[in-house]
């Protein structure tokens, strides 16, 4: 795989201060595809440099020729889009076909969609005798992992530029070569030099240096619940602003008077998609005692028609942390249906798609996010047991509920404590507010939503 062995500073690939590197792997046959810099402290500080040099200029350029620039990002991507799904299938593993109708597609409607609301965003509005500014914060920290290795960068660095924002990104040290990619693809897009940079590295090198650095006015951070506490303690510390997007560990709703074959069908094709390594997956499937045996019947052999499909895990270490976690699934008592904590493949870091039955909400495969392809079913009594199952965790991020009647539904969902919830599968929007509540993180990503985050105001009075 192509890759530079820079960083991407003011404008140009430049050759990293530190000499240390990154050796990227192909997680389907375990083979050394790339070299990319680990960079350091020194790096990064070169980096927040160039943004904030930068900062003025880009922050009073019209939001016309802001979203011009975006558009043009929209346009290289899309023309790249083949070359992005290779990229994403060689560091990350996932089947080709999924990579581009996701991991291609999806961060070009998101960068299409700030093209658009940086032209019509009201960055002015009138409130009484005042007018009120919406400007850029400054310099953004984009700290981001490896699971959706374009879109999370995309979901950061598009509002940020819409906003007016300069940017330093850490990417995930899994996938970095998209990183790259997208590095390349805002150079071609003439963004000015020094509004957006890269630095590849370590998260306890490069990242923490970037969150602890004082020339940064906003950390958005995308990974685990650990991590975002202590970037949100050094941001809280030195007063930055902080969006954190975390763990997730959420409940599929399925209530007595839904289509039951399709709900199940649905949540399982949700959980083993990438691999189970989706934030938001419905980890959770919550089924009424009645249609219980029915439910689980249906997700094993679900599930089965995913193992030549499935992709495998992003490293050795994220397999070896998913099939501890089946292990202790099989160990606190809940029933093996569908799967197991065997390799099933001689090569590559592949965990077979998993359905646990008999699971309750006390054991850890119920509360622990287990970021793999492992399904977790549920019994419930009645309607209050399942809500009380379905808050029952730390996280809050998403949700589906499915009933005959989309109003069951949604009346369910309102006393939902999550951020998301799909009613009857509805389908992914990539102008809603994604965020979570509880742990699962603070501010929202996405749409309007999103472009608040980057900004701040300040009001004249007349
Ligand atoms: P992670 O270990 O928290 O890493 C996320 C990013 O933070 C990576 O770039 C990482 O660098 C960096 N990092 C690690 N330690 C750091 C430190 N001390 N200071 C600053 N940055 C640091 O998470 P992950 O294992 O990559 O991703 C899986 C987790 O992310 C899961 O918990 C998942 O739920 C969560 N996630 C949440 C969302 C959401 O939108 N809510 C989306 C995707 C993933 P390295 O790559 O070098 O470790
Ligand atoms: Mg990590």
């Amino acid at each position: 795989m192509k890759a530079h062995d820079g960083i991407y500073l003011d404008g140009a690939w430049r050759p990293a201060a530190s000499r240390d590197v990154i050796e990227v792997v192909d997680p389907a046959d375990e083979r050394v595809i790339a070299q990319v810099p680990a960079g350091g402290a020194e790096d990064v500080d070169a980096a927040v440099r160039a943004a904030r040099a930068t900062l003025p200029a880009w922050a009073a350029t019209p939001p016309a020729e802001r979203a011009a620039r975006l558009a043009a990002l929209r346009d290289v991507l899309t023309a790249r889009k083949d070359e992005i799904a290779e990229t994403v299938t060689a560091e990350l593993g996932s089947p080709l076909a999924f990579s581009q109708a996701v991991h291609a597609a999806v961060p070009i409607a998101v960068a299409a969609s700030y093209a658009d609301l940086a032209a019509r965003h009201p960055f002015e509005e009138q409130v009484g005798n005042s007018t009120v500014l919406h400007e850029p914060v400054g310099v953004v920290a984009a700290i981001t992992p490896w699971n959706y290795p374009l879109h999370q960068i995309v979901a950061k660095v598009a509002p940020a530029l819409a906003a007016g924002c300069t940017v330093v990104l850490k990417p995930a040290e899994d996938t970095p070569l998209t990183a790259q990619l997208f590095a390349e693809a805002v150079h071609e897009a003439g963004v000015p030099a020094g509004v957006f940079n890269l630095v590849t590295g370590l998260g306890p090198v490069a990242g923490q240096a970037l969150a602890e650095h004082p020339g940064v006015d906003l950390v958005s951070f995308t990974g685990s619940t650990a991590v975002g506490r202590r970037i949100a303690a050094v941001a809280g510390a030195a007063i930055k602003k902080v969006a954190l997007e975390l763990g997730g560990k959420s409940a599929n709703v399925i209530l007595p008077s839904a289509d039951l074959a399709r709900a199940v069908n649905v949540g399982v094709a949700n959980v083993m998609s990438n691999s189970g390594q989706t934030c938001s997956a419905w980890t959770r499937m919550l089924v009424h005692r009645d249609r219980y045996d029915e439910a689980v019947t249906l997700a094993a052999a679900a599930a089965a028609k995913y193992a030549d499909r499935i992709g495998p895990l992003v490293s050795a270490a994220q397999r070896d942390r998913v099939r501890g976690y089946i292990e202790k699934g099989v160990a606190e008592g809940a029933r093996l249906v569908a799967g197991g904590p065997e390799s099933p493949r001689e090569r590559g870091w592949f965990v077979a798609p998993t359905v646990f039955a008999d699971v309750t909400p006390d054991m850890t495969i119920a509360q622990e996010e287990i970021f793999g392809p492992v399904l977790s079913i549920l019994r419930y009594e009645d309607e209050e047991d399942a809500l009380r199952i379905a808050n029952g965790t730390v996280y809050g991020l998403a949700g589906a509920v499915w009933a005959g009647e989309e109003a069951e539904a949604v009346a369910f969902a309102r006393r939902m404590d999550t951020g998301q919830v799909d009613i009857n599968g509805g389908r992914f929007n990539p102008l809603a507010p994604f965020g979570g509540y509880k742990q699962s993180g603070v501010g929202r990503e996405l749409g309007t939503h999103g472009l608040a985050e980057y900004l701040q105001t300040k009001s004249l009075q007349f």
